[in-house]
């Protein structure tokens, strides 16, 4: 940890020090914090929790929908805290390769979408419906950065990083929001394979679902990517999703995307 720079507040990692001496995850500007389900228990949020989350949303809230907004500060610390650590998660990441698009895997055995694509303005990303107690599955390696609880809204949260391929900026977020996290809590900071096992669909304990509280159990799931902006960003995945889950997928004909 010697080798640790401290500039400007912000931690510079070391090209010398090996993994195992630098933190997944520096909290940088960011303190922990802590939420208050809706039947009074307190979940505490260590700083690194906090850090990644606002290095994953620059408008998200972490105290629920009617909460205040990060400022415009929080948001582009958490934008240039994101650029720091991408270089070490890329290193981390190593020479394993990235499984192309067109070989995803189906993030969750025997689940449905909706009929239509849930994408939309405050839901980049879709919702997968599965029964309680479901396997959820990487559908491509990638290296955990977090498994466990995130924010009011998300409840147990699996976080994956994929580094940009070769000749492209990019890296992609992998996010899997309202599932019980257990099998893959102990790998966070290891790259794990395509088809492994990071959790299942969850019951209703706001402290694991979130707000998924009371609805059809579901995985929201989404691939963020950076905008110009340097805000990261779901991208479409409906069609990726009903490729990967296809010939299994049940297309629903009466059910919505919920949240
Ligand atoms: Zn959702």
């Amino acid at each position: 940890m010697l080798t640790l720079l401290i500039a400007g507040g912000f931690l510079i990692f070391p090209c010398l020090a090996s993994p195992a001496d630098v933190p997944l995850i520096h909290p940088g500007p960011f303190g922990p914090d802590h939420i208050t389900l809706n039947d009074g228990r307190v979940v505490d949020l260590p700083p690194p929790t906090v850090a990644l989350y606002r290095m994953l949303t620059q408008t998200g809230r972490l105290h629920g929908r009617h909460t205040m907004r990060p400022t415009d500060a929080e948001g582009q610390a958490g934008i240039e805290l994101r650029h720091r650590h991408e270089p070490y998660w890329t290193s981390r990441f190593g020479d394993r390769s990235r499984t192309p698009e067109s070989a995803y895997l189906s993030p969750i055995e025997h689940g449905w979408l909706s009929v239509r694509p849930g994408y939309k303005p405050g839901h980049r990303a879709e919702d997968i419906f599965a029964p309680p107690g479901q396997r959820v599955f990487a559908p491509a390696t990638m290296l955990i950065l977090h498994a466990g609880y995130l924010s009011k809204t998300a409840g147990e949260t699996v976080v994956g990083f994929v580094p940009a391929p070769p000749g492209q900026s990019r890296a992609r977020y992998f996010t899997f929001v309202h599932i019980d996290v257990s099998p893959v809590r102990a790998r966070v900071g290891e790259v794990i394979e395509a088809g492994t096992l990071l959790g299942h669909v969850a019951r209703g304990d706001e402290a694991v679902v979130g707000n998924g509280l009371g609805r059809l159990p579901h995985v929201h799931f989404a691939i963020a990517e950076e905008r110009p902006d340097g805000q990261l960003e779901g991208i479409r995945v409906w069609d990726l999703l009903r490729r990967a889950m296809s010939p299994r997928t049940n297309v629903s004909r009466d059910r919505r995307p919920i949240s």
